[in-house]
């Protein structure tokens, strides 16, 4: 349990004032948190799916992400909330969020406006841009994806190619 320092002067306190509100336990104890108190959230636009950035949160931006619309994250570098569009414009409706299987990650969909990026590109990865791979390829005797996901890969595939050559 936190333990509140009361004081009889103005001084500011450490643990959060009474009656604030909190994270649900629930949630928050199936949270493995690093030795900062965070865990690591992936932001994916809801309906195209694309995979926009990857941010932080500690149990008050979550709190904060569950029960106001907008993505809040704990910025590491400025060691303060940062709730995000909310100097750039480019806001995070919150859509749905999913804990991963050993509660060390978020899944995060949203509606984003404009970029996701601080660069301005829409998507983080799109700004750092890939790296070169060698591609692994399943074998033929592996179990293969269920027909509407190869439909889907497929049409991704197709769309990708257009967006690029569209630029
Ligand atoms: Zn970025």
């Amino acid at each position: 349990m936190d333990t509140i320092q009361h004081s009889s002067d103005d001084a500011p306190m450490k643990a959060d004032p009474v009656g604030a509100p909190r994270l649900d336990r629930r949630i928050a104890s199936r949270l493995k948190r690093d030795s900062k108190g965070l865990v690591a959230a992936v932001i994916q636009q809801f309906d195209t799916h694309e995979v926009l950035m990857v941010g932080y949160m500690n149990d008050e931006a979550l709190r904060r992400t569950l029960s106001t619309g907008r993505v809040t994250f704990w910025s590491r570098s400025r060691q303060e909330y940062w709730r995000k569009g909310d100097t750039s414009g480019h806001v995070q409706y919150v859509k749905a969020v999913s804990l991963d299987c050993d509660g060390d990650a978020l899944l995060v969909e949203v509606d984003q406006v404009g970029a996701a990026c601080h660069t301005g590109a829409r998507s983080c990865f799109e700004a750092g841009g890939p790296l070169s791979v060698v591609v692994g390829r399943r074998a033929r005797d592996e179990e293969q994806p269920p027909a509407e996901l190869r439909h889907d890969a497929q049409r991704d595939a197709v769309e990708r190619r257009e967006r690029r050559e569209t630029r």
